[in-house]
């Protein structure tokens, strides 16, 4: 692949009504190249949008890859194969979330330190080479920049850490699932997992910024669509422009360990060549 790119921002719904980065005004931005596409292994990749802050270059899609025709474990493989050949070293993603935590309202900002996966997408890989160590898996230096960046942009409420319980979607959950949830996740979406995987298979660091915008089913009181719309259109900018600073001000090689939890694995000849 000729193109060498360090960060990544994989766009979902909180950023996708701005025409990520460009939303954001900010004068450091620049588009280099649109519609790009990658054939990968999985099939055409999703359009990639390529631009730089600063001196910096993005690469970035749109709804996590997600489209129709299209399963979203190989949207996820097709970005994920796209990332490791262009180099990518950190990813930030961004997404709008239900609630598990009746404490949460919406327009909270979440940054997760954790997950629990209950989709069935278990066996998205891309070559499973590595073992991977989930410990730590939301990288520290990349959630401690986005939160700097979050209070810089936002008066609302920010939690610094919280548990995001990954469902397999597209429909939400019904109450008795967010009930089994409530105690155990804080948030309730469908975008961390495989990418959180994958992260780590390509030996990149990965965080997310979510924010909330619906209480989950059953809890605190119903929500209405009309305010999820409005969050949808009305808060995208100010998201644009914390992942932005966050990127300027987040170095290519950190101190944290992300890359060195994958561990060459010992199943040899199984899944090594
Ligand atoms: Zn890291």
């Amino acid at each position: 692949m000729d193109i060498q790119v360090e960060y990544a921002v994989i766009g979902g719904s909180g950023t996708l009504s701005s025409d990520f980065p460009l939303g954001a005004n900010d004068s450091g931005v620049l588009l280099i190249d649109d519609d790009l596409q990658f054939a990968t292994p999985y099939g055409l990749s999703p359009i990639f949008r390529l631009f730089s802050v600063d001196d910096k270059k993005v690469l970035t899609c749109k709804m996590h890859g997600w489209r129709s025709g299209v399963s979203r474990a190989d949207a996820s493989r097709q970005i994920f194969w796209v990332f490791r050949e262009a180099g990518v070293k950190r990813i930030i993603s961004e997404g709008g979330v239900g609630t598990a935590n009746h404490l949460l309202d919406p327009r909270d900002f979440v940054i997760p330190d954790d997950y629990l996966d209950f989709s069935v997408r278990k066996d998205v890989e891309l070559d499973g080479r590595y073992l991977l160590v989930m410990r730590d898996s939301l990288c520290g230096e990349v959630r401690s920049t986005l939160i700097e960046n979050t209070r810089k942009q936002y008066d609302g409420r920010i939690f610094t850490r919280g548990i995001y319980a990954n469902t397999d979607g597209r429909h939400f959950e019904s109450p008795a699932e967010v009930a089994m949830m409530k105690g155990h996740a804080d948030i309730i979406g469908q975008s961390i997992c495989p990418e959180v995987y994958l992260a780590r298979e390509i030996g990149a660091c990965f965080a997310g910024l979510y924010f909330v915008v619906n209480y989950g089913e059953g809890l605190v009181a119903q929500w209405s669509h009309d305010d999820l719309k409005t969050i949808f259109y009305d808060d995208a900018p100010m998201i644009s422009r914390i992942i932005i600073d966050t990127i300027r001000q987040l170095p290519v090689n950190g101190q944290c360990e992300c890359k060195d939890l994958r561990k060459e694995t010992l199943l040899k000849g199984i899944y090594n060549k």
